[in-house]
Formats: structure tokens, sequence, C-alpha cells
């Protein structure tokens, strides 16, 4: 009774303000208007302008919009050679990403090597500095919680910038499109998805659908609830693609729709094994979103933009920079 009387009384308050609007007058020469902004929210793609941004935004970290149409305030940078990770292709610079992202992959490299007897992993894309749309590549990766991990072990040593750029991850997927490559396919591979799919901030994890009937058919009857998380989309065929879930410090952050609680071992796989889906020519990573402007995306990325470099972006890059020489062979 006295909740409702409560929930009453702030429905009433809520209802009085807005029923009577302030008008806010302004100038004849709106000032608040920056034509500036408005041609920068219409000429060049939003890929073009968040790739030209080489260090993350001043502010307080948040991922703003949605994984395929937002951006990052406040990134942070993976550093690219840890203990148990390589980053991979850094002349992309996108080995940014929300905190929450850069602390998940911290934990989840030595559990993924331990977990498969790798001496560890090879990260791919993460985000640009601002998130943002991308100039190649992919649709999502753009709010700074999204990352590719290879399906390949990290080698016993460090690579050198050119191995980074020009080795290529292993395609577990068989010519048909319909089957793993057994000769390349192992249990390692399983435990490596698993592994991801088991950390609780891990929204959802995209893989080719050859590698999912897979997954299916070898855990059989064993407990499979993990596997709900694990969705089948083109491409994906040597590398994982981990999402995490909006963090709590990131009220703009928009969620995905939950997955279908059922593990997906079922018919609606079917879909994907049909000839002409088989043959449709889907870039590797799934898309682009080099198209989107400014405009597309929420108002809160122009600021983003246009803020100044933030300060541990900076000591950041300086940082690594200087973690990787050493350790060059
Ligand atoms: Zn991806």
């Amino acid at each position: 009774m006295v909740v409702t009387a409560f929930s009453v009384a702030l429905t009433c308050a809520a209802a009085a303000k807005s029923a009577v609007p302030v008008p806010v007058p302004l100038p004849r020469n709106n000032p608040l208007k920056n034509t500036e902004q408005e041609n920068q929210q219409t000429s060049k793609p939003a890929s073009v302008l968040f790739s030209e941004k080489k260090l993350p935004s001043f502010g307080r970290a948040m991922a703003i919009g949605y994984y395929p149409r937002g951006c990052l305030q406040g990134g942070v940078e993976l550093p690219t050679t840890g203990p148990t990770w390589q980053v991979m292709r850094l002349s992309r610079n996108r080995n940014w990403g929300h905190p929450e992202l850069v602390k998940f992959l911290e934990r989840f490299a030595p559990l993924a090597a331990e977990a498969t007897g790798w001496k560890g992993i090879l990260i791919g894309d993460m985000a640009q500095p601002r998130g943002g749309p991308l100039p190649f590549g992919h649709k999502s990766h753009q709010t700074g919680l999204d990352v590719d991990i290879w399906f390949m072990p990290m080698p016993d040593r460090v690579l050198s910038k050119e191995e980074r750029e020009n080795i290529k991850a292993s395609n577990l997927v068989a010519a048909d499109g319909k089957h793993v490559n057994g000769k390349i396919w192992s249990a390692a591979d399983v435990t490596f998805i698993r592994t991801a799919a088991e950390q609780p901030e891990v929204e959802r994890i995209l893989v080719n659908a050859a590698i999912k009937e897979e997954l299916c058919r070898v855990e059989g009857n064993n407990d499979r609830s993990w596997m709900s998380k694990v969705r089948p989309w083109y491409g994906h065929d040597d590398h994982m693609h981990v999402r995490l879930k909006c963090p709590a410090d990131s009220p703009n952050c928009e969620a995905q729709p939950a997955v279908p609680g059922s593990d997906g071992c079922d018919k609606s796989l079917d879909h994907w094994f049909a000839d002409w889906i088989l043959r449709l020519k889907i870039p590797e990573f799934g898309g682009s979103s080099a198209g989107l402007k400014l405009k597309d995306l929420p108002p809160a990325c122009t600021a983003v933009l246009n803020a100044p470099a933030g300060p541990a972006g900076a000591a950041g890059a300086a940082s690594a920079a200087t973690e990787e020489r050493p350790k060059a062979r």
C-alpha cells in the first residue's frame, strides 16, 4: 500500500513537471547551432572520421549505442604483447576497448592457455581508439565490447611486426563449408570456445555454422548449457567473435536481445547449410559499416569524436610501445 502511494506520488510529480513546458528563448543567431558539426555529420563517412583518431577520447569509459552503431568514450589499449597473448595486425590500431574488454582478455588469455595447453592466444580486431564504424572488415566492433580471437595457438616467441601483419589464421572449416577440417580441428578448439562461453561477462560468441554443428556433435549428451551463447554466423571460420554484455557503467549501451534459451543444436542450424547460403559471398567478417554517417550514430558519438584525447590513452600507447621493444628478438 505504502509502495503504491509512493509510486503514485512520483508519477504525479513527474506529470506536474512535464505539464508546464518552460520555453527556452534563443537569440536570433543561435549559438547552439554548430555548422561545422552539422557538416561533419553528413559529409565524410563516420568510418573515415573515427579511423582518423589515433587516440581515445577524454572522459570516463563508456560504451555508447549498439554494437553495430555506436562508439566508445575513454577507451583503453590492450598491450600488444602479454604473457599469454599477442595482438595481430598492429597497423590497424584496433587493440582498443572498454576497460571491461581489456580486463576480460587479460583474464581469459591465461585461462584459455591453461585449458587448451596452448602458449597463449592471438588477438585480432577489437575496436578503434574511439570505437565507431570501421572502414573495412566489420559491421560491429563499434562500442569497444567485441573482439576477434584466432583459432590458432600463440607461438612460443614474440612475433615481429611483419609476422603479425602477414601470418594467416588457420581456417577450421572444410572447403565445402559443411564440415570442420578434420586435419586441423582438435579437441583443444572445443575447449577454447567453451572456456570463452563460460565467462559470465560474455554475451555471445559467433562461429561458423560448421563449427557450431561440430560442437553440437562432440558435446552430445554432455551439459550443453554453455552452447546457447555460441551462435552461427557468416565467415568466422578462422576466428571466434566474442561479444561482452553492456557494462554497468554504460547507461547508453544498447543490449542485444538475449539469445534463445535453447543450445541451438536443432533444425535452426540447417538454414546455414542451404546451397544458396553457402554460395553467398558475404565478406570474411560478415559485412561492413563503412557507409554509416555520423548522423546515423547516437548524438553522444559526435562529442566523443570531437573530444580532446584522453591522458590515459596517451600513457597507455606510450607504455605499450616501450613494453614491446625489450621483448623483440
Ligand atoms: Zn568480429
